[in-house]
């Protein structure tokens, strides 16, 4: 098939794409007949439903926030999963619901950080079946971060100190608590012994095999336990031309809040504090249909466009359904 003679594609010319010098496409791998299982396909394996709140930096009736195992390259990366074992198209209405205003809220908190210019959000999914949406945090004033590229950018920055890494997840905490749920400011789960156990360079660890009943302890590891046979299956967004549409550095700006809102005054530019979101979208939600139904609906999500990060028009804004639980 694609073999190496492949002329190489723009987006290894634009200024966000991390690497130089001599490259050349992979040779595509043969696609498989049927798909291995990810990890956690059967609740009864998952980490997400094996792990203990205290592992949490935020937990809720049904939601739960994440962090990595030990500070990154970006200023914050977390995860927002469901308790419920289900996979994004999976969710009941009530989920999907929730699914919108939790993304929204913990787009706010992470953005209120200092240093934070914009904050990615993303579902990939090919690595474990438990719902996972990835909230990425980009340094203000790093445009040559901007766009797809962030996620692999993680990986090679210099990692934040320590303290600044659990202050802002201490921030993030309190932020999402002051709707509801709990914060657990010291993640119980965090035992690393020192950032410089993290190698810095990861090219290598995409071609490794996934170990999937682990905990993915940073991005790249998650990226690594994906192991898509093709180079970039994660961002297939060539859409983004990443320097071409965020022309404003002023941080957070070009995102107004729309009307869907419903009222939310967002922190503009970082550090609005507490009181502004407030204002946000009410409070951890009512009460609600069992998600636990254990249903797993058939696997099909293939090495596809995952949504385009960078273009909300096809990115998370689908059909959230009217229904929306009066309390959100
Ligand atoms: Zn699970």
């Amino acid at each position: 098939m694609s073999e190496n003679t492949a002329p190489m594609p723009d987006f290894t010319r634009w200024p966000s794409f991390p690497f130089e010098g001599d490259m050349r496409v992979k040779k595509l791998a043969a696609p498989v007949d049927v798909e291995p299982p990810r990890s956690g396909e059967d609740a009864t394996d998952c980490v997400a439903c094996g792990t203990p709140d205290d592992a949490y930096i935020w937990v809720s009736e049904r939601w739960r926030v994440r962090a990595m195992d030990r500070p990154t390259g970006l200023p914050m990366v977390l995860i927002l999963e469901c308790r419920s074992h289900l996979d994004l198209g999976d969710l009941p209405n009530l989920l999907a619901a929730e699914l919108g205003v939790m993304t929204v809220r913990l787009e706010r908190a992470i953005r209120s950080l200092d240093g934070v210019a914009r904050v990615h959000v993303n579902r990939w999914g090919d690595g474990s079946a438990h719902l996972h949406m990835w909230f990425l945090a980009r340094p203000y004033g790093r445009l040559q971060l901007r766009g797809t590229f962030l996620s692999l950018w993680d990986d090679i920055l210099p990692v934040i100190p320590e303290a600044q890494w659990r202050e802002n997840l201490a921030l993030v905490a309190a932020w999402l608590a002051d709707f509801g749920g709990k914060a657990n400011a010291e993640p119980a789960h965090i035992q690393w012994e020192s950032p410089s156990t993290f190698s810095v360079p990861t090219a290598t660890t995409v071609d490794t095999e996934p170990d999937d009943s682990r905990r993915p302890a940073t991005l790249g590891d998650v990226e690594a336990a994906k192991a898509p046979p093709t180079e970039n299956p994660e961002n297939p967004d060539t859409a983004e031309q990443p320097i071409a549409q965020q022309p404003s550095p002023t941080a957070a700006s070009p995102e107004a809040p729309t009307t869907e809102d419903q009222g939310g005054v967002r922190p503009s530019g970082a550090k609005s504090a507490a009181s502004d979101h407030r204002s946000d979208l009410g409070t951890e939600v009512s009460p609600a249909a069992d998600p636990e139904s254990q249903y797993r609906s058939e696997r099909r999500f293939p090495e596809a466009p995952a949504p385009d990060p960078g273009n909300p028009a096809n990115s998370g804004q689908a059909p959230v359904q009217s229904t929306l639980p009066g309390s959100l």
